[in-house]
């Protein structure tokens, strides 16, 4: 059905760089239209802060572009084509209900993908309807805006709009479509689409695209290669971005190779969940049966996803195989250590612990801080800062630490979120923790080592509140907003979606969402939202 182009001003300043790619990248394809679309939710200050009109958005025709059921002037949208490993099984895949609209280019001169999700069949679509339901749609919309609270590099959540048309799953669903923001939607899988089905010089346009609309700031060491940078800047994104997830207890639940992103970002939110107690086996998703996507396995998960790419990228590594495979081995190796320097940074930093700054992260190491930094583009959190010592030897002795809390915490089934919460606030812990002995004298190793430190407690608790988030979109929360929306009730999504925004506020707002789950929603599952 030929749609038509619609003129209102909402401030969009589309680009179509990615439609400069060769064609085996994509499809043009336009929306199908839907019956009755109507706005659900607008993220008014991201809007803003895009350099669009919030209240043109809300116009009718700017609705009509968010529905797929008009294409915004200036535009010429596509699906894109890509591949990935589904569970450990290679697909050939690609947006099977998501166009591209095009890019937009911010005022701050960001360059966004702007996504319709749920916008209808594609070449891509395989057996699927190409659509999404309303519920799932909201659910990516909050937890993405939390993960942004968070200071995680996320993809962003614009509108959803409902179609007015309801689509079969298990049962019949209302219909939505997301409008998602990205730094780019390339993914592991777009490289493994290149390899598989492209010729060398396909892999490399895409290769040199990635790297111009991604990191063409960084600086190559003399003589490298512009693909091996380019594999160690993701390496180095993603060690930087599962340490966060880990951080704050998220679990993606989904990380296909096709959910992996070469921006840094966090991407897909199917079936992803916040962990309530800590155990490192939890899984929430139904389809994920073997556990291989459960919290304590997505480090080594992110690296099995990181080899793929590499794999994808050999021919670009070196013209000769064998070379080629131990330049990416080679790269791949610093994956560990990336992850564990992030992690162990961090998880100091949930124990008011200053990491010292060491001669080698500001020398060499291919400029691992401003690289990962650079990927984070959401709210910054306070920077664990140096203590002044060039060595850092109390490494072993905290990663001990940290080693022993948890595992408490896992034996006595305590709240991940809540047990750093209530330490930053000074307050005792959970009973089933604080009354054992283990705990007892693990506090008392704590504060000891909070004492050898030069600063003072109160730079300690500043460092904890900056990393312990007193507020995560808790299942039982986000469920509870979701069935109040879809009854038309949309305040208390917007109190979850305002403690959200600020989760280091430790705001009184924010006291009555610190609960955990009730008793009800401790074998709660999430489903893929398809
Ligand atoms: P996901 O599980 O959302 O990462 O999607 C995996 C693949 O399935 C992607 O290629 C999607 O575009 C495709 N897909 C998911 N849901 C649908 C649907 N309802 N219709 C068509 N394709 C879909
Ligand atoms: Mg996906």
């Amino acid at each position: 059905m030929p749609v038509k182009k619609t003129e209102v001003n909402v401030g969009w300043k589309w680009h179509d760089s990615y439609g400069e790619l060769p064609e085996l990248f994509y499809t043009r394809q336009t929306p199908v239209p839907v019956r009755a679309p109507e706005l659900f939710v607008l993220n008014e200050s991201y809007a803003a802060a895009l350099g669009l009109g919030p209240d043109a958005l809300r116009s009718e025709e700017a609705v009509q572009t968010l529905a797929g059921n008009e294409v915004p002037a200036g535009t010429s949208p596509l699906a894109q084509a890509y591949a990935g490993h589904q569970f450990g099984h290679f697909n050939r895949l690609g947006d099977g209900r998501a166009l591209l609209l095009g890019e937009h280019m911010t005022p701050a001169g960001q360059r966004l993908d702007i996504q319709l999700k749920g916008s209808g069949r594609t070449p891509y679509s395989r057996g699927g309807d190409g659509r999404a339901a309303l519920g799932p749609m909201l659910r990516e919309y909050i937890i993405s805006e939390a993960m942004y609270g968070l200071g995680i590099p996320t993809t962003r959540s614009l509108a959803v709009v409902t179609t007015g048309e309801m689509i079969l799953r298990e049962q019949e669903l209302p219909g939505a479509i997301l409008t998602r923001v990205a730094a780019s939607h390339i993914r592991v899988g777009t490289f493994q689409y290149a390899a598989a089905w492209g010729s060398v010089e396909d892999l490399r346009a895409l290769a040199d695209y990635t790297w111009l609309r991604h990191y063409s700031d960084v600086l190559l060491a003399e003589g490298q290669s512009r693909y091996l940078a380019l594999l160690l800047e993701v390496i180095r994104r993603q060690a930087a971005l599962i340490a966060q997830w880990q951080l704050v207890g998220f679990i993606h639940g989904v990380m296909n190779t096709d959910n992996m992103t070469l921006s840094g970002e966090t991407i897909d939110y199917g079936p992803c969940a916040f962990m309530d107690q800590f155990d490192p086996a939890t899984v929430y998703s139904s389809i994920d049966q073997q556990g291989r996507y459960a919290y304590g396995n997505q480090p080594d998960i992110a690296l099995w996803n990181l080899a793929r790419l590499a794999e994808a990228l050999l021919p670009l590594l070196h013209e000769d195989e064998e070379a080629a495979i131990r330049i990416a081995q080679e790269a791949l190796a610093e994956f560990p250590d990336l992850y564990q320097a992030h992690w162990l940074r961090g998880m100091r930093a949930k124990l008011g612990l200053f990491t010292p700054a060491l001669a080698s992260e500001t020398a060499d190491v291919g400029g691992q801080q401003s690289a990962t930094e650079k990927g984070n583009e959401g709210n910054k959190r306070t920077e664990p800062r140096s203590d002044g010592h060039n060595h850092d030897e109390h490494k072993d002795a905290d990663e001990q630490l940290i080693f022993d809390l948890l595992q408490l915490m896992h034996q006595h089934r305590a709240d991940y979120t809540n047990t750093f919460r209530l330490l930053t606030l000074e307050q005792p812990v959970e009973p089933t923790l604080a009354e054992t002995a283990e705990y007892v004298s693990w506090y008392t190793r704590w504060q000891s080592r909070l004492a050898m430190q030069q600063q003072t407690r109160e730079q300690s608790l500043e460092l904890m509140r900056s990393s312990n988030p007193a507020v995560i979109p808790r299942n039982h929360r986000v469920e509870e907003a979701l069935v109040a929306a879809m009854k038309g009730d949309h305040g208390v999504m917007e109190r979850l979606l305002d403690v959200l925004a600020k989760p280091f506020a430790y705001s009184t707002a924010q006291e009555e969402y610190s609960a955990g789950p009730p008793d009800s929603m401790c074998n709660y599952r999430t489903f893929c939202g398809t």
